[in-house]
């Protein structure tokens, strides 16, 4: 990659404008990493476009000149994924936040990338609508359908991939593209679409996207229940989805995630593994037909106690503790470095990969939990070490190894929602194979010929 240009700035500035661009060291800093533990880099420039034009303005500029090219919507990835490893200009996409068209009667809208996915909702709520997809963070569009972010009601809606029905992209060379349609029925030729969703920026720049809404349930309610053993509450998941049930969202807390949760006084819950559920119905009587079922199966499965709570209100309490889980772990060890895993299997192998992985960590005494989207296969641990031990380190590092190479042995995946990023490189080849990932290599190669997007990601830099 060629040494940045010294009027690098000021060429972007007569561009964009002087404001909107910055090599201020708080902003470098700042656009230098992501949530998660991967070293930080800073970027040579940060710019803020406002519009499609600027952004394709910027990129034909990159590509002239060979510049790393990277897309930044909240930096809340947890793989580092955003992360311009190779310096270059980030792309802030902040001041594209517009809700351009909300298509009330397909339930549909076309967004710009910036908006923060939170934001949006609580806009779409006026329209009665609501984007499924919810990672924990408020996440930009952009980010989520680079990374193909999904969350607590995958189960249900499905993931960002599964709502993304056509994009506006900014190609490498600044050529400008549209993909897909707004029928939720698409055959017409290669789904370029599904190409750029969950690239991680490393193809193209979204610029704009028609995303799939859903209608806000008339009614709500959520589920806890306690069980003696992880392994207890793995095997109830598998009961639930084999029963036919399709919950709104099924997740899993081991007692070391509920101690955290208790540990912000506002619970006072058993310290044992729980399942978190909700239920999305038409009639209170559909989800209390629902409830029942599932109170005898996590019953039969081992479960303790059920505590169902229908309504918003007490759907909200109930989930509060979950929602602010990260931050209550965060908070119980200052300054400490984090390892989190992100893997996914089929639902029948999810109680041998909860057990696997609940066995590893238990023997090592690691300080931290496991928990997951469980409905859908999703696992994750979060354990703490500090900063300076190497040699923990190193043990939660081979920790995670252990993890991604059993769930991808149980017919799983590296990466169920966080995405390649950094960390998951490694795996991709013994996942899909060495011809499928030199596919993968081309058609990057094929998209992004000077290799200024996002360098350094998913498959590399080439
Ligand atoms: C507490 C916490 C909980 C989380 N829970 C979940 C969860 O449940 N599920 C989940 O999936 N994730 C979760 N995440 C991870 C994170 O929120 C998601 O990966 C999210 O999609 C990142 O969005 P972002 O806007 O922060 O993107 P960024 O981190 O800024 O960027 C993500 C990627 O998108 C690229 N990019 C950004 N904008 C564009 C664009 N317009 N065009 C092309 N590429 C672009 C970047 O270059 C980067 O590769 C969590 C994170 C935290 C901190």
């Amino acid at each position: 990659m060629p040494k940045i240009d010294e009027d690098l700035v000021s060429n972007l500035e007569a561009l964009l404008g002087q404001v909107h661009v910055s090599v201020a060291g708080s902003v470098l800093h700042q656009h230098s990493r992501d949530q998660s533990s991967h070293p930080a880099t800073k970027p040579d420039v940060v710019v803020w476009p406002a519009n499609t034009e600027e952004v394709s303005a910027v990129a034909r500029y990159a590509f002239e000149r060979r510049v790393p090219l990277v897309g930044w919507g909240a930096g809340s990835s947890l793989e580092g994924n955003p992360i311009p490893v190779m310096g270059g200009i980030v792309v802030n996409f902040q001041r594209m936040n517009q809700i351009v068209t909300v298509y009330d009667a397909d339930f549909q809208v076309t967004v710009q990338p910036g908006i923060f996915y939170k934001d949006m909702n609580r806009l779409l709520a006026q329209h009665g609508l609501f984007f499924a997809p919810d990672p924990g963070a408020n996440a930009s569009i952009g980010g989520m359908i680079a990374n193909n972010a999904a969350g607590t009601r995958t189960l249900r809606y499905g993931a960002t991939r599964d709502n993304v029905l056509g994009l506006e992209v900014v190609l490498a060379d600044g050529q400008v593209i549209r993909t897909g349609s707004r029928s939720i029925k698409q055959s017409a030729g290669y789904d370029l679409t599904h190409l750029f969703v969950g690239s991680e920026g490393t193809l193209g720049l979204v610029t704009e996207a028609t995303l799939r809404l859903a209608p806000i349930p008339q009614h709500v309610s959520a589920a806890l229940v306690a069980f003696g053993t992880v392994d207890d509450a793995a095997d109830a998941v598998y009961g639930i989805i084999g029963s036919g049930v399709v919950p709104a969202a099924v997740e899993l807390l081991d007692s070391n995630c509920i101690r955290y949760i208790n540990s912000d006084g506002t619970f006072s819950l058993p310290e044992t593994p729980h399942l978190l559920m909700e239920f999305h119905g038409v009639s209170t009587t559909a989800i209390a037909a629902e409830l029942a079922l599932v109170e005898a199966i996590t019953l039969e499965c081992g479960g303790r106690s059920f505590t169902a709570g229908i309504g918003r209100e007490e759907r909200n309490r109930l989930w509060e503790g979950r929602h602010h889980l990260f931050e209550s772990m965060l908070r119980s060890h200052p300054g400490e470095t984090y390892f989190i895993t992100d893997v996914a299997v089929p639902i029948s192998a999810y109680p041998t990969l909860v057990a696997y992985a609940g066995r590893l960590a238990r023997e090592q005494g690691f300080r931290g939990g496991l928990f997951g989207h469980a409905g859908d296969g999703n696992l994750h641990t979060t354990f703490f070490c500090p900063t300076d031990d190497v040699e923990r380190t190193q043990s939660l590092t081979n920790f995670n190894h252990q993890v991604v190479h059993q769930a991808i042995e149980l017919g799983g995946t590296c990466t169920g929602e966080h995405g390649v990023g950094i960390g998951k490189q490694q795996f991709l080849v013994t996942e899909h194979g060495i011809a499928s990932v030199e596919l993968m290599r081309r058609i990057k190669q094929l998209l992004d010929p000077r290799a200024i997007l996002n360098p350094g990601k998913v498959v590399g830099s080439g």
